[in-house]
């Protein structure tokens, strides 16, 4: 599905990704772990093609496809999905009229005329339901007062609407709680499947318990510097991140 070769990568001049390697798979779940400013979110930038990032060297294959020249929203189109990618506020935009907009126009850069209305209903009332999303929730205005928990509601839900080929969550820094954690981990767990796959960006072990990686990474200094399976993330909760750095200094 994706394949990262030797990618490269800088923001306003500084050299930030320096080197990476990633493959994949569909079906699989991929845990992307490391040090605060080792790159995690700027790869998921990348990957997703947000303009301010520069590939300076290296490649992004989706499908085999060279995905580098690509804009955000081409790539969005073909099946990547970036959690957080739409942040923004829109008062008198309900959650659900957001969602029809970018379904139909994932569809007209398709060729595809919109989907009928009540199709689109009933997708909506079966992702919902899938998520356990309370009705209610699906006419409030577009992340307007939202709380951290019904923040990453929605973003599941756009996740679930749009069934992505490549999900990327990046947890950032943004101390999710318990409630947050767990609408998340339901969510990816409920919507993975062996056609997709999901990269996980996060610093909390905790967030692991429950989404089970199949492979863990660690990211550190613009490269990935260690590959393990579930049992790493534990190491890293109980070891921190020092013996990795020394390892990598050494
Ligand atoms: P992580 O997500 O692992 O904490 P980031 O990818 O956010 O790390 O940041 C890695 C480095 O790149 C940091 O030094 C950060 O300051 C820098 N960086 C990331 N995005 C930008 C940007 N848009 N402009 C300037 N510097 C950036
Ligand atoms: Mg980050
Ligand atoms: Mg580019």
């Amino acid at each position: 599905m994706l394949k990262i070769n030797n990618l490269h990568a800088s923001v306003e001049g500084k050299s930030i990704l320096k080197g990476i390697n990633l493959e994949v798979k569909a079906g699989e779940v991929h845990a992307i772990m490391g040090p605060n400013g080792s790159g995690k979110s700027t790869l998921a930038s990348v990957i997703a093609g947000k303009e301010e990032y520069e590939v300076t060297e290296g490649n992004i294959l989706l499908h085999e496809e060279d995905i580098d020249e690509l804009a955000a929203e081409e790539r969005a189109h073909k099946g990547v999905f970036l959690s957080f990618q739409y942040p923004v506020e829109i008062p008198g935009v309900s959650v659900t009229n957001f969602i029809k907009t970018a379904i139909n126009a994932n569809r007209k850069a398709k060729g595809l005329e919109d989907m009928p209305a009540n199709e689109m209903l009933k997708l909506i009332r079966e992702k919902a339901e899938l998520l356990e999303m309370d009705r209610k929730f699906l006419s409030r205005s577009l992340n307007e007062g939202f709380s951290g928990g019904e923040k990453k509601r929605n973003e599941i839900f756009q996740m679930a609407m749009l069934d992505p080929k490549l999900a990327i969550l990046d947890e950032t820094d943004s101390g999710l709680d318990i409630d947050a954690l767990r609408i998340v981990a339901n969510g990816v767990n409920k919507l993975k499947s062996k056609d997709n796959a999901v990269i996980v960006i996060t610093h909390y072990q905790r967030l692991l318990d429950h989404i089970v990686p199949d492979y863990v990474h660690v990211l550190y200094n613009g490269r990935i510097v260690k590959t393990g399976d579930a049992s790493l993330a534990h190491e890293l909760e109980e070891k921190g991140y020092d013996w990795i750095k020394e390892e990598v200094n050494a």
